[in-house]
């Protein structure tokens, strides 16, 4: 099956990207919307890891009724099955990777019963197959800047803490996280001089312009910044504007949207060639 390969614009044939094949292992529930799948397995070789925090994989769902194994040669399953029957891709931050274990962990937002990716992990068990590609990411905080701030929601809460860990311990700044949990529950403890805060709304993508209004209503400090905002689409252009008016030279920025509200992935990754997907 892994003989795929595809054809660029050239006209060239380039190999497939390879998938790794891993069993789940732990199902663990880090608040009432985040499940965290452990997976692993010698799969795990087939991955291409790298140094951001903000690394991400593609992780790959066939529909079960076709009964296929993976890896998948997708190439060939473009040519031999309908589109509404192609197995679909979901990107996902990889909030752990253990080279040496062979084991990765992945926090998946649950946002009800739509989609592929959020329902398959709120229900996988160990045993399971996990079937993932990558990695990808471009993002790592830069220990030369004078202040580091975070903005994002549920879906970037991941790699936020993966940054937040990798800070130095006299690192200053902001996080901004939205989420729609009662609680307040963050994976990582932040150097002391980052300061945390919360913002609340009903449900996910309900309120696109509170990241930016807390950004408005807060005192932009002097020196360097180092910018990492990522999460829903709407809410991520009403970001933009606000750092456009902020920003300076020798400041850093990586942004984007991560999901966009009443679209499935595809169809929020088609649009980013429309018009209402650029940020
Ligand atoms: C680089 C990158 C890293 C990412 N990392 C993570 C991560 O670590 N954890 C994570 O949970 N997500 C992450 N995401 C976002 C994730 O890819 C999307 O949320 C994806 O759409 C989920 O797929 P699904 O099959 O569950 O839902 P889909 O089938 O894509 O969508 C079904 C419906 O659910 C809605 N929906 C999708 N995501 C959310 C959400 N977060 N909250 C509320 N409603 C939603 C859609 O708008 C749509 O109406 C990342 C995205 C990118 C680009």
């Amino acid at each position: 099956m892994m003989s795929e390969s595809t054809t660029n614009l050239a006209g060239r044939a380039r190999p497939a990207r390879p998938q790794a094949v891993l069993t789940v292992l732990d199902r663990q529930w880090l608040s009432p919307h985040t499940v965290r799948i452990t997976a692993g397995g010698p799969g795990f070789g087939a991955l291409r890891m790298n140094d951001f925090t903000d690394k991400y994989a593609k992780v790959i769902f066939a529909d079960p009724s076709l009964g296929l194994a993976p890896p998948y040669d997708l190439a060939a399953l473009r040519e031999s099955l309908p589109p509404g029957r192609q197995p679909v891709t979901r990107t996902y931050t990889l909030r752990r990777a253990d080279a040496r274990r062979q084991e990765l962990s992945i926090d998946f937002v649950v946002h009800g019963d739509k989609g592929i990716a959020a329902p398959w992990a709120a229900n996988a068990e160990p045993g399971d197959t996990l079937t993932l590609s990558g990695a990808g990411g471009a993002y790592r905080p830069d220990p030369g800047s004078d202040w580091h701030l975070f903005a994002g929601d549920e879906s970037a809460l991941p790699a936020i803490c993966a940054a937040l860990e990798a800070l130095p311990g006299d690192a200053r700044g902001h996080a901004y996280l939205e989420t729609s949990d009662l609680g307040e529950y963050l994976d990582a403890t932040p150097p002391s001089g980052i300061q945390v805060t919360w913002l609340h709304r009903p449900h996910a993508g309900s309120e696109p312009r509170l990241l930016a209004d807390a950004l408005l209503a807060n005192p932009w400090p002097a020196g360097r910044a180092d910018v990492f905002a990522h999460g829903e689409r709407e809410s991520m252009k009403a970001v933009r504007a606000i750092l456009k008016t902020r920003l300076g030279d020798g400041d850093q920025l990586s942004l984007s949207g991560y999901w966009a509200s009443g679209r499935t992935e595809d169809v929020f990754q088609s649009e980013k060639r429309q018009p209402i997907g650029q940020i």
